[in-house]
Order: structure tokens, then C-alpha cells, then sequence
């Protein structure tokens, strides 16, 4: 876990910008208690604040980290093999931009590899280095599909993201069952409606993201 207050801080344009310190973060900690009208010094509230930003520092530990390079060190070879490779079910966190409230879901990614092929670990540490962001569940989608589809080089790439979003399931519309499903299908899972149904039937969401996603619009 990386204490953030040694790490650069990205701002959009590219630019880095010097952190708050952990002190600062944990006293605006203490002001949100306050604001909620809470004693922050009241006996079980007494470390929430060190305690809130230790867990920020475990869900947004993704800003530290290069996709890229974690993908790039174990390629293996593929000995001839040329049918999908499929990781479904890989439980993520994330916390959404707009409300910093949490997403909670599952990930499957497939993909037809061409020459090369990445170890399962690696395929979990990519969506945790997504997931551990301030994110929208479209751009965890898309990212995800790209950086492999970069790296990799493969035939295709599918990735499906199914999300429960706390903003929605706790407060504002209080929808608790709505599930988002996100997909971004590139290569061969895009142009070919079979490869894409043996994906979807492997992940038991056969129809559920057919051609109807935003983000396969080029
Ligand atoms: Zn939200």
C-alpha cells in the first residue's frame, strides 16, 4: 500500500502537482464527521479519520501504477494455441466520480489471443489498477479492452462489466437490484456475431450486450 503523500499527483493536462499530506487528508476527514454533526473526538469516531484515509489509500491505489508495464513483463509463449482465452468473474471496487460512492461488480474478459498470451494474475491486476480510481463503469470498460488490445495485439477483445452502484442502490433513486452492464468487444468479437455469442454464452449473458453499447461505437 503506498502512502500517496509521496507520489505525484496527475492533473488532466499531464502536469504533476505535489499531494496533500496525510495530516491535511485526515483533517478534512475529521470536517465531513463534523459536518454530518458528529463529534470527531467522541471515543469511536477518535481514529475514523486515519482509518478513512489508510482504506483511500487501498481503493484509489490504481494512480500509482502503469497498465502498460504490468501487462508487458510475462508474455509467454503460446504453443499454437488459437481459441479464446476467457477470465470471467473477476470481483472488482471501484468508487464512481460523481459521488465517490462505491461500485461493486464482476469483470469477464476474453479475448482470441494471435501470437502471445498474459498470465491470469496479470488480467486481475489490470482491473484492479482500473478499479482503484475515481472511474465511470464505461471508462473502466473501455480501458480495460484497450490497454490488452494494445499490448497484446490479439485478434480480439471482449470485456463485459456488470456493476452495482452505490449512489444508485443506497441513495437517489434507490434502485437496489439495478445492475450496469457495460461491454467493449474489439477485432473479431466486434465483427463476428459467433465469436462474440461463444463469449456471451460462456459468461451466461447471451444477448445481454449485443449491439447496443455506447462504447462499441467508433
Ligand atoms: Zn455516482
Amino acid at each position: 500500500m503506498d502512502d500517496f503523500t509521496k507520489l505525484p499527483g496527475h492533473l488532466s493536462d499531464g502536469s504533476l502537482f505535489h499531494r496533500p499530506s496525510r495530516v491535511e487528508a485526515e483533517r478534512a476527514v475529521a470536517t465531513l464527521i463534523r459536518w454530518a454533526g458528529e463529534d470527531p473526538g467522541r471515543e469511536g469516531l477518535i481514529d475514523t479519520p486515519a482509518r478513512v484515509a489508510r482504506a483511500y489509500e487501498e481503493w484509489f491505489a490504481g494512480y500509482g501504477e502503469d497498465p502498460e508495464q504490468l501487462l508487458q513483463r510475462t508474455f509467454e509463449e503460446v504453443a499454437g494455441y488459437d481459441e479464446m482465452v476467457l477470465l470471467r468473474d473477476i470481483r472488482f471496487v471501484s468508487h464512481c466520480e460523481h459521488h465517490m460512492a462505491p461500485i461493486v461488480g464482476r469483470v469477464h474478459i476474453g479475448y482470441l489471443p494471435r501470437n502471445r498470451v498474459v498470465g491470469i494474475s496479470k488480467l486481475i491486476r489490470l482491473v484492479e489498477v482500473f478499479a482503484r480510481r475515481l472511474q465511470i463503469q464505461e471508462r473502466i470498460t473501455a480501458e480495460i479492452a484497450n490497454t490488452l488490445d494494445r499490448v497484446l495485439q490479439p485478434q480480439g477483445v471482449a470485456v463485459v462489466v456488470e456493476g452495482t452502484h452505490g449512489c444508485m442502490t443506497s441513495r437517489g433513486v434507490n434502485q437496489a437490484a439495478a445492475t450496469l452492464v457495460t461491454s467493449r468487444m474489439l477485432g473479431v468479437f466486434r465483427d463476428r456475431p459467433e465469436t462474440r455469442q461463444e463469449f456471451l454464452a460462456a459468461i451466461e449473458l447471451r444477448g445481454a450486450a449485443r449491439g447496443t453499447n455506447a462504447l462499441d461505437r467508433e
